[in-house]
C-alpha cells in the first residue's frame, strides 16, 4: 500500500444474510465506521440491496454479479442499470465462484466489466489461480491471461476507476491465505502488466488481496507495497471482524 492510493476494503457477503442480521451488521458497522482510514464497499445479495441502500454509509453499496446483457428476456438475470437504480456504486465481476460454478469465461468476465462501466458501476475484477495451476508453476500465466481479457475490453484507465482483486482460488474460504510475500509477488506482476500499457493508470489502480483475510493476518498483508486493501468473504459476515480488518489498513 502506498500513500498514492487510498486503501479499499470490500465485504463480499456471498449468499448469506437476512433482513434481521443485515440490520444488526449495519448498526454495528456504522457505529464505528467514522474512524476508518479507507474506502469501504459492502457487496450484499441482490434481494437486500434496496433495503440496505444508504444505510451502510460511509461504506458504499456493491453487488456480487451483474448480467453481461442489458434489459430484456433474460429470466433470473440482473442488469447493471438495476443495480445502479437501487444505489449500488460497485459490482464484483469474475469471482472464482462465478467462474467455477457458473462457467464464466474470461470473455464473459470482460463483457461484464464493460457492462458495469456502461451502467455507471465501478467493477471489482477478480483474478486468481487454482491450486493445481499454482503447483504447476502457472500462477503468473493464468492471472496475466485473466487480466489481459479485461484490459482488452475496457482498457486500463477504466479498470483503475474500479479495482482489481487477486484471489488465489486455493485461499478462498479455506482458512489458508497466501503469504504476504506470495501475494505481493502476484500483485507486483499484475501492476507491471498494467504499466506496460500506461504507467499513470497502473499507479492509480487499487489491487486488493482476497483469500482468508482475517483480523489476525490483515495488517501484514496490507503492509505490502502493491496490496491496496482486501476483498473479504467469510470474515466480513461479522461486523466486528470486518471493522478490525478495515482498521488494519495503514497500521
Ligand atoms: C471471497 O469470496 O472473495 C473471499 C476472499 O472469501 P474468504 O475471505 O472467505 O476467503
Amino acid at each position: 500500500m502506498t500513500a498514492q492510493r487510498r486503501p479499499l476494503v470490500a465485504a463480499n457477503w456471498k449468499m448469506n444474510g437476512s433482513l434481521a442480521s443485515n440490520a444488526d451488521w449495519t448498526a454495528a458497522f456504522v457505529a464505528r465506521a467514522a474512524s476508518l482510514h479507507c474506502d469501504v464497499v459492502v457487496c450484499a445479495p441482490f434481494p437486500y440491496l434496496c433495503t440496505l441502500g444508504r444505510s451502510v454509509a460511509p461504506a458504499e453499496l456493491g453487488a456480487q454479479d451483474l448480467s453481461e446483457r442489458t434489459a430484456g428476456a433474460f429470466t433470473g438475470d440482473v442488469a447493471g442499470e438495476m443495480l445502479a437504480d437501487v444505489g449500488c456504486r460497485w459490482v464484483i465481476v469474475g469471482h472464482s465462484e462465478r467462474r467455477q460454478l457458473h462457467g464464466e469465461t474470461d470473455a464473459v468476465v470482460a463483457a461484464k466489466a464493460a457492462r458495469a462501466l456502461q451502467a455507471g458501476l465501478r467493477p471489482i475484477v477478480c483474478v486468481g489461480e487454482t491450486l493445481a495451476e499454482r503447483e504447476a508453476g502457472r500462477t503468473q500465466e493464468v492471472v496475466r491471461t485473466q487480466l489481459a481479457a479485461v484490459l482488452g475490453a475496457i482498457g486500463e484507465a477504466a479498470l483503475a476507476r474500479g479495482a482489481l482483486a487477486y484471489e488465489p482460488v486455493w485461499a478462498i474460504g479455506t482458512g489458508r491465505n497466501a503469504t504476504p510475500r506470495q501475494a505481493q509477488e502476484v500483485h507486483a506482476a499484475l501492476r507491471a502488466q498494467v504499466v506496460e500499457r500506461d504507467r499513470a493508470s497502473a499507479a492509480a489502480l487499487r489491487i486488493l488481496y482476497g483469500g482468508s483475510v482475517k483480523p489476525a493476518n490483515a495488517a501484514e498483508l496490507f503492509s505490502q507495497p502493491d496490496i491496496d486493501g482486501g476483498l473479504i468473504g467469510g470474515a466480513s459476515l461479522s461486523a466486528a471482524d470486518f471493522l478490525a480488518i478495515c482498521m488494519a489498513v495503514g497500521t
